[in-house]
């Protein structure tokens, strides 16, 4: 049995990070187990699917480096949903409704007052069907049959079908809910695993009937503990903390993906910097009840940690010529983000904005500017430089690296300067010392 699962989003908007972290573990998932991982495009919703959120899904998915093994539309597939809402009829399984969602409503009302639950009360078989009423359509739950699953996150679940309302599965105007066409669809492509967050484990409930309506056996199901905030609710910013505004930030994919594939499971979080060892770890027996916490300031973080990691050659495509292998690797430790690394073009090759320069420093640069135009450059210049500076002057520890790092750099901070000093040419370093 071929792994299969699927990533269903409704292309009514652009990915955030919570469906992202469910199309992750599906792939991971997946791709853990040699299997295929599809995409789904929920677009029952004519009116309110867009093409545009279509093409986003897709885009995004392609930056996460999450490849798909097919892709499936709901829109075109509504004669398959046709035929099995015809043989569930027939079956007596689906029943037309045609209260008013004001009936309803009133009778919700009329049950909690009496303290009792709001399910939903069929109507008697002989109730007069009313006139020119379209009717909408509900699956019939078997109340005889109890409703049982091994959840891979939560473990054993246990519904009371008599304590659940029949779900509508269809409009009156023939426009479908999403219940039914996911298990028709799971049933159709064979999907063996639905990841999904923990918002849709009633759903399941009712779903798991209606596969054994449908005369299929149920997948096996995981439902995630969902994403939250820092502050440890249901985010609007983390519902709407889409891909673009994360690569604008300087995000790597490969960060998100390394903080998404643990976050809230009993692994840690690790910089990595391909997806090989989170595809091995992933085991949704590690994955917690909690609300996993998503924090961007743990993601900037780890983002930096990975770029320190990260080769030259994985970036090239976005920096600039002048940071070559040899300058990125003396910068990596210093940026946190790879759009930053250009701000060190003018550290190697100028021009260096002029800084005041303190009196007692004038000796140690005067120094080093007469030493730098006699060391040998292509050997280790900065010990060469200081030990000569040191010589000449006396000066030692922060006296003597400050003021050469400020002349040579224009900063107070950055890599180190045995590193950095070979890459940048010697009539430079002189004229900045000089300069100074
Ligand atoms: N379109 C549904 C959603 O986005 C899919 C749920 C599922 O994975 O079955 O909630």
């Amino acid at each position: 049995m071929t792994v299969t699962t699927r990533f269903a989003p409704s292309p009514t908007g652009s990915l955030h990070v919570g469906n992202v972290r469910t199309a992750l573990h599906n792939w991971l998932w997946t791709r853990k187990h040699g299997g295929r991982f599809l995409l789904r495009i929920d677009d029952t919703d004519l009116e309110r699917s867009k093409e545009e959120y279509v093409e986003g899904i897709r885009a995004d998915l392609a930056w996460l480096g999450l490849d798909v093994d097919g892709e499936e539309r709901q829109s075109a597939r509504f004669d398959l949903y046709e035929g099995e809402f015809a043989k569930l009829k027939a079956a007596g399984r689906v029943y037309a409704c045609y209260e008013t969602p004001e009936e309803l409503d009133i009778r919700r009302k009329i049950l909690l007052s009496r303290g009792l639950p709001p399910v939903y009360e069929r109507r008697p078989a002989d109730a007069p069907v009313p006139d020119g009423v379209a009717p909408h359509w509900r699956f019939r739950l078997d109340h005889d049959a109890p409703i049982e699953w091994t959840d891979m996150v939560r473990g054993p679940q246990n519904f009371e079908p008599r304590t659940m309302s029949d779900p509508v599965v269809r409009r009156a105007d023939g426009s479908w809910l999403y219940l039914l066409p996911s298990v028709i669809d799971d049933i159709a492509m064979a999907v063996t695993h639905v990841v999904r967050g923990e918002d849709h484990v009633s759903n399941t409930a009712a779903q798991i009937q209606m596969f054994a309506a449908l005369g299929a056996a149920p997948p096996a199901f995981a439902h995630e503990a969902l994403l939250v905030g820092t502050e440890g609710k249901l985010s609007k910013r983390l519902g709407s903390l889409g891909m673009a505004s994360l690569r604008a930030d300087g995000i790597e994919p490969i960060a998100l993906v390394a903080l998404l594939a643990r976050l809230g499971t009993s692994d840690p979080v690790e910089p990595v910097t391909g997806v090989a060892p989170l595809i091995e770890s992933i085991d949704f027996a590690r994955f917690g009840r909690a609300p996993a916490r998503f924090d961007e300031g743990e993601l900037a973080l780890l983002n930096q940690k990975i770029l320190h990691q990260t080769a030259h050659a994985a970036v090239a495509d976005r920096l600039p010529a002048a940071i070559t292998a040899a300058r990125w690797d003396a910068i990596r430790p210093n940026v946190a983000t790879v759009a930053e690394a250009a701000e060190w073009v003018a550290v190697f090759d100028g021009p260096l904005a002029s800084r005041p320069l303190e009196a007692a420093d004038r000796p140690v640069l005067a120094a080093a500017a007469t030493a730098a135009r006699g060391i040998d450059w292509d050997a280790d210049p900065w010990h060469a430089l200081t030990a000569a500076v040191k010589e000449a002057t006396g000066a030692k520890g922060r006296a003597l690296f400050l003021p050469l790092r400020r002349a040579l750099t224009g900063r107070d901070h950055g890599p180190d300067m045995a590193g950095l000093l070979p890459l940048i040419a010697r009539d430079q370093a002189v004229a900045r010392l000089s300069a100074s």
